[in-house]
């Protein structure tokens, strides 16, 4: 089997049968993106352990179309159990790789599936949808976590 047929072949099974379909009820980190030029759109969902800063669930939801719906599948497996810092590097490495570029980090090798997408720019807003929306949730959850601890070191000056 050529490459590119087993490329097609993973692509259309994470279509066909998305992992980590649905949403987390009580999500710790949520965000939605949409791409007007296809008309995809999709939602993540995280679980974050605080103090590790861990991925302890993920989830995605949405509709679109094959290259979207198996990017945001395959990225839900990608970054299963790492912490922020190492799935913010996935998202970048992930980014290189659609500038048609060498990966600047680590990639797993389902993702490379998506390679091909490079050579096609309209498609390549499609393939980067979902890591754009994860990084929008954790960027927030980042932000969200700093504003809590501040909140909380104000109210302790304040009683000291
Ligand atoms: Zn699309």
């Amino acid at each position: 089997m050529s490459l590119e047929l087993l490329y097609r072949d993973l692509i259309l099974e994470h279509q066909q049968s998305p992992r980590h379909f649905g949403r987390i009820a009580e999500a710790d980190a949520e965000a939605e993106a949409f791409n007007p030029m296809c008309g995809d759109r999709v939602h993540i969902s995280l679980k974050i352990e605080p103090q590790e800063k861990k991925i302890v669930g993920q989830a995605f939801e949405g509709e679109g179309c094959s290259i979207c719906m198996a990017s945001a599948s395959m990225m839900t497996e990608e970054i299963e159990g790492l912490n922020l810092d190492e799935v913010e590097s996935r998202v970048e490495s992930f980014r290189s790789l659609m500038k048609g570029e060498r990966p600047s980090g680590e990639l797993g090798e389902d993702i490379l599936a998506l390679q091909g997408v490079a050579q096609f720019p309209v498609r390549i807003k499609c393939a980067l949808l979902a890591w754009t929306c994860l990084k929008d949730a954790i960027d927030e959850w980042r932000e969200s976590k700093k504003s809590r601890e501040t909140g909380e070191s104000t109210a302790d000056s304040k009683g000291a």
